[in-house]
This record gives structure tokens, C-alpha cells and sequence, in this order.
């Protein structure tokens, strides 16, 4: 039984890791294609976005916050 590509449809060989014509990794694309079935699509989409600039604002934001407390602490324990 020939394995036919997913991709571009040509026709491999029985025991053919990946295709003749367009090059892809069969199993590679198999784990792809199951990922996006599964939904990690949407969760690497979520990660990318949370990731961006806005996000980073955000633990800019927090660090400040915590090291601007630290510093208040501190010279709260310094002697006058
Ligand atoms: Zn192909």
C-alpha cells in the first residue's frame, strides 16, 4: 500500500519517511496536523499573544511595583 502525501497528494513509496515531491516529513506533519486538531494551535496563539508588548508592560509594571515596596521596607529598617 502506497502512502499518498497529505500535502500535495503525490504518491510514495511503501516505507517512505517523506515526500517524493514536496519534501514534507510524514510523521511531522501527522504530529501537526493532531495538534490542531487537539487545540494547541489556539494555546501556542495564546501564549504568542501574551507575549506581546502590552504583557511585558504589564511585569514592568509589577517589577517596579515589588522593587519600589522593597525599597520602601527598607528604609523603613535603616536607621534614622
Ligand atoms: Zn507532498
Amino acid at each position: 500500500m502506497a502512502t499518498t502525501c497529505p500535502k500535495c497528494g503525490a504518491t510514495a513509496g511503501t516505507s517512505a519517511e517523506e515526500c517524493p515531491q514536496c519534501g514534507i516529513l510524514f510523521s511531522k506533519w501527522q504530529q501537526r496536523e493532531s495538534n490542531v486538531a487537539s487545540g494547541d494551535t489556539a494555546r501556542y496563539a495564546a501564549i504568542a499573544n501574551a507575549t506581546s508588548s502590552e504583557f511585558n508592560w504589564t511585569i514592568l509594571i509589577i517589577v517596579a511595583t515589588v522593587v519600589a515596596a522593597i525599597f520602601y521596607f527598607l528604609n523603613l529598617d535603616a536607621p534614622q
